[in-house]
């Protein structure tokens, strides 16, 4: 069972991560925001642990994000922010769990464990179309039961494109949901990813409607 700790303070990542690996997870540890989007976009952690205060992305925008992603995976907030008005901010954005700063560590991993037990009953669901499926607890992408090595950023595209198929999702509108503030958001790059997926998972799949944007079609339509 694997789990991601995005805290920004070193001695208390490296206490925190210490005391979950002995309590039996697997720990993998981001420093900001902007990593913590990057691993926890994969959705192959049982729970987060997020700190709010973190450099380059704050911790709600990262679990804004997530949850506008589609990731589901139970997140714990840590803050030292802990009036009920963040609280309450915190829950209606998706958080699972909250727990001010200072805290003890044997409350942390009895909330972790407890968030891990009572969401591992539930799987979110699989998007499939046209034989293409995609699951978002592995991260994984099949078609026609072959899977499909895709990179994050592939996987990301493909993801949001599926979730809105047949709709036309205009470049700009991608780049900003698969770019964060510190890369450029140039089209240009989503036109290369766009490219670079369809030689993965055949061209039939994503259709291009020039001037506004890009649609996921499923295999079958011409
Ligand atoms: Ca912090």
């Amino acid at each position: 069972m694997q789990v991601l700790l995005v805290e920004d303070e070193a001695i208390v990542a490296r206490g925190l991560t210490d005391a979950l690996r002995k309590s039996g997870l697997a720990v993998d540890l981001a420093k900001d925001g902007e990593d913590a989007w990057y691993l926890a976009g994969t959705g192959q952690y049982a729970a987060i642990i997020l700190d709010l205060g973190l450099p380059r992305i704050d911790g709600m925008t990262v679990m804004k994000r997530l949850r506008s992603e589609g990731v589901t995976t139970p997140i714990l907030i840590l803050s030292a922010r802990g009036s009920w008005a963040e609280r309450v901010d915190g829950i209606n954005a998706g958080a699972d769990d909250y727990l001010p700063k200072p805290f003890q560590t044997e409350e942390l991993l009895a909330r972790v464990h407890g968030l891990i037990r009572r969401s591992s009953g539930m799987t979110a669901a699989k998007l499939s179309s046209d034989g293409l499926e995609i699951d978002p607890a592995s991260a994984t992408v099949t078609i026609k039961g072959v899977p499909v090595e895709l990179t994050q950023m592939e996987y990301r595209l493909l993801y949001h494109l599926v979730s809105n198929a047949g709709k036309v999702v205009p470049a700009a509108v991608l780049a900003e949901t698969l770019y964060s503030h510190h890369h450029e958001r140039d089209t240009n790059a989503i036109e290369v990813l766009v490219g670079r997926l369809r030689r993965k998972v055949g061209k039939d799949y994503i259709a291009t409607r020039r001037g506004f944007g890009y649609f996921f079609k499923g295999s079958e339509e011409t």
